[in-house]
């Protein structure tokens, strides 16, 4: 937790401005190993309750009627209407990023680098900016549509930042860790594409991922080819809810004479769904299509992956599962 430091002080009045005496924390799972240290820093003026359910993204969100839900770790989607008694507490990371940025020069050949960050690191993006152009590096940071808060930043879900500034950029540079955000802006952009990870100190190209995950994406739209029954996956989740898409695409499917299933609900768990279908149509969190595809028994495609095995849409015109609205 020492990294992501909370201004305690400024969290209080918040949850005093709210009114509220009862507060929920809802934590991702990262920092849950550390929740007892929130809770013992907010006990002495609150009824502090630990929500039994970790969070994903600002889209994941549990809220009571009796109580302030307090979110660790996310920035608000600016276009979700939430409930009044959310607050997102954003934890920024206290780490630099010189050595790394430094390392990256030291090794790579890129004249024009865009920069994109997970919420955590964005606070760190004009810094780095500003290290590349003493460099003599062009650095550019892209707006997000209306998913994203702040300027450079990137959701597993939402690469707009990115895209903004594709054509003027040679290759991106990601400020975080994990290779999923990176990848994720390689696919979208079709740049080269690079982690900046403060925490190891390493630079890593994402080519070999990117390259990977294409081959299965390429494999799933093969077996959605030949499918005759499609299982449509739909979260409930407030910023996760495509429900007006899931059902464009079941009339899709049925014009091509076809079945399709609504699977609705709030937890998507791979591991118990022994529905008789040939494939799923994930149009919840699309991470779930990328991240947790070998867990169910079936493969998972997205919505654009569908419009390509029912020939609405050309290969060549592949792109990555973004939301930009929900319902
Ligand atoms: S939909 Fe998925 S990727 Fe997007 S914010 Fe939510 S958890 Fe993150």
């Amino acid at each position: 937790m020492s990294s992501y430091p909370v201004d305690f002080f400024e969290l209080k009045e918040k949850i005093r401005a709210s009114g509220y005496k009862k507060i929920l924390l809802q934590l991702p799972e990262g920092l849950m190993y550390n929740a007892e240290s929130l809770v013992d820093s907010l006990s002495d003026e609150f009824e502090v309750y630990l929500s039994s359910e970790p969070c994903y993204g600002a889209c994941d969100i549990i809220v009571h009627e009796d109580k302030l839900t307090v979110q660790f770790g996310h920035s608000e989607i600016p276009n979700i209407k939430y409930p009044s008694n959310i607050i997102f507490e954003e934890m920024f990371s206290n780490k630099e990023f010189d050595g790394v940025v430094k390392k990256f020069l030291d090794s790579h050949r890129c004249e024009r680098v865009g920069i994109v960050a997970s919420v955590q690191h964005v606070h760190e993006i004009e810094k780095v900016q500003k290290m590349f152009e003493k460099n003599g590096i062009v650095a550019l940071v892209g707006k997000g549509d209306s998913r994203i808060k702040y300027a450079g930043q990137v959701l597993g879900c939402n690469f707009s930042a990115a895209r903004d500034i594709e054509l003027d950029v040679d290759c991106f540079v990601f400020l975080g860790t994990g290779v999923f955000h990176a990848v994720g802006v390689r696919i979208a952009t079709g740049k080269k594409t690079y982690v900046l990870d403060p925490f190891s100190n390493h630079v890593d190209d994402v080519e070999a991922y990117a390259d990977k995950l294409m081959r299965q994406r390429f494999g799933a739209i093969a077996l959605a080819e030949s499918a005759e029954r499609f299982g449509i996956i739909i979260s409930r989740k407030i910023g996760q809810k495509r429900e007006k898409l899931a059902m464009a695409l079941k009339e899709m499917i049925e014009s091509a004479g076809l079945k399709a299933y609504m699977i609705y609900g709030e937890r998507i768990m791979p591991e118990s769904y022994y529905y008789n279908v040939d494939v799923y149509v994930n149009t919840a969190c699309p991470r779930i299509t990328y991240d947790d595809y070998l867990r169910f028994r079936k493969p998972v495609i997205t919505p654009i992956e569908l419009q390509i095995a029912l020939k609405y849409k050309l290969w060549e015109n592949y792109a990555f599962d973004e939301i930009v609205n929900v319902d």
